[in-house]
């Protein structure tokens, strides 16, 4: 029997599906699927290509790298790439068409500079902060990107396309904060067309805005998270009764593995490094092939479930690098079983919010560390 030990499924349908919830409640707005950090740990291709499927007309990423990754796979949807500072090596993204964006002028000038050299049109997204205090220029330079911006437009290196903010606390409804950055945001907007910027687009919602504030909609939104159908806002309560708690999202990845090892073993035997668990009774042991350099966070040593013969069976003792230990007491487990250490849910098994929720963290965290060592296996086809 050919047995991978482990696995984690992407389910490429529900990736698209998602993208459908999602363009739903754009109302009008385009979607850009965002796809940085591999795809939200799902492949950053294979989810490019099922979000376009689903109804996405753009793809957003984080760095240079990932956007050449997804130009050198054949994905020629437009594109957004927003984290890189002055001095990059700008020329490779503005030749493959890349839409860059710029919080400085040092940012403009680098990326007019590189498309001088290319000969072409540098698509620019001018990013304001309005509140989260990451990148994006304040309210006081935003007049000089702005110049800068018409300038080498003026000279045709570039064309400004977007402007755009990222929101700090979309996540927690009705936060003051949030109608603070849509006024700066709609102030640094006004000034720039005063300025005669004329952008193709005005974004600034990720998924929690995408889903929960219309006014931040603008003409596009930016999701990340939902589109892997996970809750951005796992506290929302069901609304108006046709949409569930998750917001009609289905989570696309199911991370699998099969015991390698199974055990009868006697009471008072102590389990994984440093014996932080002890057996209580005669029991039997499985041993599951993935570790926290897979993604298994060690801090759920005896604190995480997984589903395994039909119920869900907490880990037990410390998860190690490549493989932890679960206890099923008298149920019957052979090497070779298959057990589910998260999903949708659908079959009882554990989700990655379940996870988060236990580890005190978010379930963006558990999905993207899924390790480049975990096959993904992709199934569904997208919509
Ligand atoms: C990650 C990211 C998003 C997507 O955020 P989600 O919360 O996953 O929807 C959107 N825009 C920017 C700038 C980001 O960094």
């Amino acid at each position: 029997m050919m047995n991978v030990p482990a696995t984690a499924h992407v389910d490429l349908a529900a990736i698209s599906h998602n993208v459908g919830v999602l363009r739903e409640k754009a109302a009008g707005a385009e979607v850009m699927a965002i796809v940085k950090a591999d795809g939200y740990g799902h492949g950053i291709i294979q989810a490019a290509r099922a979000a376009l499927a689903g109804g996405a007309s753009r793809l957003g990423v984080a760095t240079l790298a990932e956007a050449l990754t997804v130009r050198r796979a054949g994905v020629d949807a437009p594109l957004l790439c927003w984290l890189h500072g002055a001095g990059e090596p700008f020329d490779e993204a503005v030749a493959a068409d890349v839409d860059l964006a710029a919080s400085s002028v040092h940012v403009v000038e680098d990326i007019a500079a590189a498309a001088a050299r290319a000969g072409r049109t540098a698509r620019l997204h001018l990013k304001i902060d309005t509140g989260l205090s990451r990148a994006g220029a304040t309210l006081e330079d935003w007049p000089s990107v702005v110049d800068a911006a018409l300038r080498a437009q003026a000279e045709g290196c570039v064309q400004v396309v977007g402007i755009w903010s990222h929101m700090a606390c979309a996540d927690e409804p009705g936060h003051p904060s949030i109608a603070a950055q849509l006024r700066t945001f709609d102030e640094a907007v006004e000034f720039a067309e005063k300025a005669g910027v004329r952008p193709e687009v005005r974004h600034i919602a990720n998924s929690a805005a995408t889903l929960t504030i219309p006014e931040a909609r603008y003409d596009l939104v930016r999701p990340g998270i939902a589109v892997y159908g996970l809750s951005p806002i796992p506290s929302h309560p069901a609304s108006d009764g046709r949409e569930d708690h998750n917001f009609g999202l289905r989570p696309a990845m199911t991370l699998t593995g099969r015991l390698i090892v199974t055990k009868r073993v006697a009471p008072g035997t102590g389990v994984s490094y440093g014996h932080r668990y002890t057996t209580d009774r005669e029991t039997t042991l499985g041993v599951v092939p993935l570790g926290y350099a897979d993604g298994i966070p060690r801090g759920g040593t005896n604190l995480l479930e997984v589903w395994a013969a039909g119920r869900r069976r907490r880990i037990a003792g410390t998860v190690c690098m490549d493989q932890f230990v679960i206890d099923v007491g008298d149920d019957e487990i052979h090497a070779g079983d298959q057990v589910i250490l998260f999903g949708p849910g659908d079959r009882g098994e554990p989700t990655a919010q379940d996870w988060a929720d236990l580890l005190g963290t978010i379930s963006y965290e558990i999905v993207t560390r899924i390790g480049a060592r975990v096959p993904r296996a992709y199934e569904g086809s997208p919509a």
